[in-house]
């Protein structure tokens, strides 16, 4: 029997009314293992209702308290971060030490809104003008949305919840349809937490789901993660309906190798980065640009290291740990096997091909092998398009020159980075390359969560980013206050003056 994946409003399961439902699968098996069920716009209305009402006194709360709650959150999280791990693992396929790492790095950004008693602090100016005193505040903005993709079920929906919480919003959660289960985890360890009810809500669902949220008038703000089209219509109509909205889309990640980096380091960093969760993160290494003369000895090394990945089920067994687990749907790993197709059919060098991994006795997964592609060139669908899965295509270039144009010229800015012992051709490409998040011999350089986490260019429509500073006042809006009050000792203040006011 399938579990049904259900809502969560007012801090308990809700069945909603829809009867919709859509399957969910265990990647490594093929099983269905849940039916998620998929939110009607009443459903989606009732949902939006308790996570409105419940702002309006939790946005009143103090932030002692408020902080209290989120201290609670992260001593219930850290110590049950295994349950959850595994949950992640049973629906999306990632190994088991890669989900933990995901819930660690969630996890961080939890423990800078343990922090927001600082993040909060206004600025005050005394005697700003004669007698007159300014200070600033923030304050929350009532109900916020979040959208998240498949890939991080966890780890992206904590970019934004801890802090969206902790400075007095209420959060409707929509979960991806594929990976569900995380969220109703999540949901409960709040009430454990002591959150009041209708803060943390989870609407389950798909596209009426999603428009519902974009388009209601008391949601304030959508925090949106997923592929390039969909972030782009997202922000297109939230921002219709007057919403504050950052829509993080897809990317296609360059690392690029200059002939003096230290090549050992720069292959096992492309394989890691580039088959770590079988390709499926947004700052995969899907692109290596190999400056030449290096190319033939880099892609050896490469190739070598890639033939010892082990592909397998996530889930513990009795035996080591499997490096990569399988792509998450059918349908996607269908699609990742087309590009190898397509690659090989436009005439790049097929040097690792993943399509016959089977681990064995798991016949029904959904399973593809780390691929290797050589001299593939930027007029290549495997170039073009993000594939989302363990393929890495090398492009060999000339010159720095060419390797920074060409990650300059791709339409998407999310990460990149450069391998070299050269400090100062290093910090050039720092300067010139129009990417959001840059490594230096760091091939996935995701930013600690007291910095901000974003791309450029199609990767990001809006202009905040994730976390750090730019979280906190996307999920406040400001207030300036100039006050003055009459002091019994001194002269009446006051009197007609129709100019414009002046500072003095
Ligand atoms: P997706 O765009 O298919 O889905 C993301 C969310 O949008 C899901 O909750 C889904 O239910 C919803 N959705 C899907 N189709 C919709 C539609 N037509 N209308 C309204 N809502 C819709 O993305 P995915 O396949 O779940 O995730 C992979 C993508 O996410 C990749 O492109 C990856 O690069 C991107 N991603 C980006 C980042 C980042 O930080 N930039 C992080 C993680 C993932």
């Amino acid at each position: 029997m399938t579990t049904v994946i259900h809502h969560w409003l007012d801090g308990a399961p809700f069945d909603g009314q829809s009867g919709a439902t859509a399957d969910v699968t265990n990647p490594a098996t093929g099983e269905v293992t849940g039916r998620v069920a998929l939110a009607s716009e009443a459903d989606a209305a009732a949902v939006i209702a308790s996570a409105r009402a419940a702002s309006l006194t939790w946005g009143a709360t103090s932030v002692a308290r408020r902080t209290q709650v989120v201290f609670a959150f992260r001593e219930l999280l850290n110590a049950r971060k295994d349950e959850l791990a595994r949950l992640i693992t049973a629906e999306h396929g990632k190994v088991h030490s890669d989900a933990l790492g995901e819930v660690a790095r969630g996890q961080e950004v939890v423990e800078l809104a343990c922090g927001i008693p600082h993040l909060l602090k206004g600025g005050h100016s005394e005697n700003a003008s004669t007698g007159v005193d300014v200070h600033s505040k923030r304050e929350p903005l009532g109900v916020v949305g979040i959208i998240s993709p498949f890939n991080f079920p966890a780890m992206v929906p904590m970019w934004f919840f801890p802090i969206a919480i902790a400075v007095g919003n209420a959060v409707v959660l929509k979960p991806s349809e594929k990976d569900p289960s995380a969220a109703l985890w999540i949901a409960r360890l709040w009430k454990e937490a002591g959150l009041p009810d209708g803060v943390f809500n989870v609407l389950q669902g798909d596209k009426v789901a999603v428009d519902a949220l974009l388009q209601s008038p008391d949601v304030a703000a959508i925090s949106f993660v997923g592929s390039t089209p969909i972030a782009e219509y997202v922000y297109r109509e939230a921002s219709a309906h007057g919403k504050r909205v950052q829509a993080l889309g897809g990317a296609k990640n360059h690392m690029v190798v200059l002939p003096d980096a230290d090549l050992d380091l720069a292959a096992d960093s492309a394989v890691n980065a580039g088959y770590g969760s079988a390709g499926e993160r947004c700052m995969a290494i899907s692109v290596l640009v190999a400056v030449e003369p290096i190319a033939d000895d880099l892609v050896a090394r490469i190739a070598e290291r890639t033939r010892t990945l082990r592909t397998g089920d996530g889930r513990e067994g009795d035996g080591p740990e499997a490096d990569m687990g399988p792509l998450v749907t059918r349908a996607h790993r269908d699609r990742v096997a087309g590009f190898i197709e397509s690659g090989e059919r436009a005439g790049a060098k097929l040097v690792v091909d993943g399509r016959d991994v089977r681990p064995a006795g798991e016949a029904d997964g959904f399973w593809l092998g780390p691929t290797l592609f050589d001299h593939v060139t930027p007029d290549m669908d495997v170039y073009r398009e993000e594939i989302f899965g363990p393929v890495l295509a090398v492009v060999r270039v000339a010159t720095y020159e060419e390797a920074l144009a060409l990650v300059n010229a791709n339409e998407y800015g999310n990460g990149t980075a450069i391998f070299t012992n050269d400090g100062g051709a290093a910090r050039r490409f720092e300067a010139d390359v129009q990417v959001g998040m840059i490594g230096v011999n760091v091939p996935i350089p995701v930013p600690v969560a007291y910095y901000s986490f974003g791309g450029w260019k199609r990767s990001l429509f809006g202009d905040t980013h994730a976390h750090g500073t730019e979280g906190v006042h996307f999920f406040t809006r400001g207030k300036v206050v100039t006050s003055r009050w009459p002091d019994p000792a001194q002269r009446r203040v006051g009197g007609l003056e129709l100019g414009f006011p002046r500072n003095d």
